[in-house]
């Protein structure tokens, strides 16, 4: 590791204003192009120690010629353009020359191995024709499969790679005409934890939106130094971490989330070395992180300049933050710098966040009461309490609210749907209607989670299509999940489970499907049994039925969430076991 933390750069003094008036992610770039157009921009860290850095001219110079040769094919306005690279300078140049040829990026994730490719795009196709893709950027490598695509999305006219695009000169070419606040800056695909991935539409007008929430929210300056690790193909990494970076002035260092993966702890060490006050990611990096932490390796790790430990996108797990801030303690890590946040992409990225400083919050309440009536009362008696986690206030400028099955709103601490509205708010998803129109309830967007309100703040109790209910009561399988991934053998983070309703009664079983790595029958036998004896503490019955698989059979997203409904599916079939999704954390045997 370097000993010593970087010296700020010479181009990194502070920036004075911000581009508040600007219309469009383009306009955004053209400020700081005439105000510091050699201020580094990005620090991009792939595959070896030192870092590729890029100014806003750097980035400037590379989007003109892939805008450039991007108009040369005629490419009308408006047309959607799909983005599959990996974290490294070509995905930002080639992002913005989309943007500056006046079409629409799709960012979709690139496989973890060459050999993966064929798989891979066949799922994509999926996407590449909901969008529309008429071009794909891409790496050499998938040139290979190009004819394969061409079955699968039917409007792919051709598959580039940067190299090809920039060759070309940016002599003879119109600029296209800039984008205003209404335009379609982004077709941001949900990760498909519930389903199959949705296009969420989000203008530049709302990217902005929200950018400036979170940036008032968080109190950013340009004083500000972002470490990332976060995929760029999702919204907290390319909106979070990227655009917000960008708009506010930030330096934002970046490594691959495939890096991260492989040494967790260089995430810290970044942080250490670029003195960055800006960091987080999803609850399961920061377990990665905690599994690799020895004495040793924490020695002379200074973590004192990391203002905001930001975790979302997935259930903030108490016991990890409370296990990470004292892990961390003795490197300068400050309590008050844990941030539970919560978002989803129809909000673009951020809809609720804590104010800096505030550290983890936790709600205890009473479990018969909240499984029973819904209701969050604060935890009095002697039962095991439910625990849940702050998220905070919604952003400025954004409501929240709780209703109940018949979309009436509920007062505080009564748990139900949550629904949102907001200046980044999208209008819908792109060339799907029906999933358009259950999106809305009337002004609101529906967010798809449970939760409720106390004192103006959210807490997340699961999403609406996995609470299982079981005697009148519901079950939030979350919970559960995480108790029965501390069983002993039990792979954790790896645990789903689910209800499985009876065709004829209609009554849901309650399945818990494990990942183990355990073959030994006595062992297993033992495992079980502690899964029943976890399932009844917590829910007060057995699970009716608990298979244990091995690694790789739950299902996840491509940002490593849990599919549930899908591996319900699988159960249902007989099929579960068989081999599970290959999906970037999986790939690499984690
Ligand atoms: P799909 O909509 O395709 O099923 P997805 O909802 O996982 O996938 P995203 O928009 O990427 O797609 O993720 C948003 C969701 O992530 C939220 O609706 C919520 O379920 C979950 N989430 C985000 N932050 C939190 C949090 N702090 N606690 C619990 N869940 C969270
Ligand atoms: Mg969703």
């Amino acid at each position: 590791r370097e000993t010593s933390p970087v010296a700020p750069a010479a181009d990194s003094a502070p920036v004075e204003g911000a581009p508040g008036a600007a219309e469009s992610l383009n306009a955004v770039l053209d400020w700081h192009l005439a105000r510091h157009p050699d201020r580094v921009h990005l620090h991009i860290y792939a595959g070896d120690d030192t870092p590729r850095t890029l100014s806003y001219a750097d980035l400037e110079r590379g989007a003109r010629g892939i805008a450039a040769a991007l108009r040369r094919r005629g490419l009308p306005a408006g047309s959607r353009v799909a983005l599959m690279l990996p974290t490294e300078p070509d995905y930002f140049i080639a992002f913005f020359g989309i943007l500056r040829a006046g079409a629409v990026p799709v960012p979709i994730y690139p496989p973890a191995r060459p050999a993966q490719f064929e798989e891979h795009l066949r799922r994509h196709g999926r996407i590449l024709t909901n969008a529309g893709v008429e071009i794909l950027i891409t790496v050499p490598e998938a040139r290979r499969v190009a004819r394969l695509l061409r079955a699968e999305a039917p409007r792919l006219a051709a598959i580039v790679t940067v190299a090809e695009l920039d060759a070309s000169t940016t002599a003879g070419i119109a600029d296209a005409e800039s984008p205003t606040a209404s335009s379609l800056a982004l077709l941001q695909y949900t990760s498909g934890s519930t389903g199959d991935p949705k296009g969420v539409t989000l203008t530049h007008g709302q990217l902005l939106a929200n950018i400036r929430a979170m940036g008032e929210r968080l109190e950013v300056t340009s004083r500000d130094v972002f470490v990332s690790w976060l995929p760029l193909y999702h919204d907290m990494g390319l909106i979070g971490a990227w655009l917000g970076s960008l708009y506010h002035a930030i330096p934002l260092v970046v490594m691959s989330p495939l890096a991260f993966l492989a040494r967790p702890l260089r995430w810290l060490e970044l942080i250490h070395h670029h003195r960055a006050s800006l960091s987080g990611g999803p609850n399961f990096g920061y377990e990665l992180c905690l599994r690799s932490l020895t004495p040793e390796r924490l020695q002379g790790l200074d973590l004192s300049s990391w203002r905001i430990a930001f975790n979302g996108a997935e259930p903030v797990s108490a016991r990890t933050m409370q296990r990470f801030a004292e892990a961390l303690a003795p490197c300068g890590l400050r309590p008050g710098a844990l941030m539970p946040v919560y978002g989803l992409a129809e909000a673009a990225v951020g809809l609720c966040i804590s104010p800096p400083g505030r550290g983890l919050v936790l709600d205890r309440v009473e479990r018969a009461a909240f499984t029973g009536k819904q209701q969050a009362r604060p935890v009095h008696g002697r039962e095991p309490p439910l625990t849940f986690v702050n998220c905070g206030p919604p952003l400025p400028g954004y409501a929240v609210h709780i209703v109940d099955r018949d979309g009436r709103e509920l007062a505080e601490r009564h748990e139900g749907d949550i629904e949102f509205r907001g200046p980044s708010a999208t209008a819908g998803y792109y060339d799907n209607p029906t999933a358009s129109r259950e999106l809305f309830d009337g002004e609101w967007l529906r967010t798809g989670d449970r939760g409720y309100l106390a004192d103006g703040d959210l807490y997340i109790s699961g999403r609406v299509k996995d609470v299982l209910v079981r005697g009148g009561r519901n079950l939030y399988p979350y919970d559960l999940e995480e108790a029965i991934g501390r069983v002993e053998g039990v792979r954790k983070g790896c645990v789903a489970v689910f209800g499985d309703p009876d065709p004829e009664s209609g009554i849901e079983a309650l399945v818990v499907v494990a990942e183990t790595q355990v073959d030994e029958p006595a062992r297993r036998h033992a495992i079980t049994q502690a899964i029943r004896d976890v399932t009844v503490d917590i829910v007060n019955v057995p699970a009716d039925a608990i298979r244990l698989v091995p690694p790789h059979s739950v299902l996840k997203t491509s940002s490593g969430k849990l599919r549930r409904a899908a591996t319900a599916e699988l159960y249902r079939s007989g099929r579960l076991g068989q081999g599970g999704a290959p999906v970037w954390r999986q790939a690499l045997g984690l």
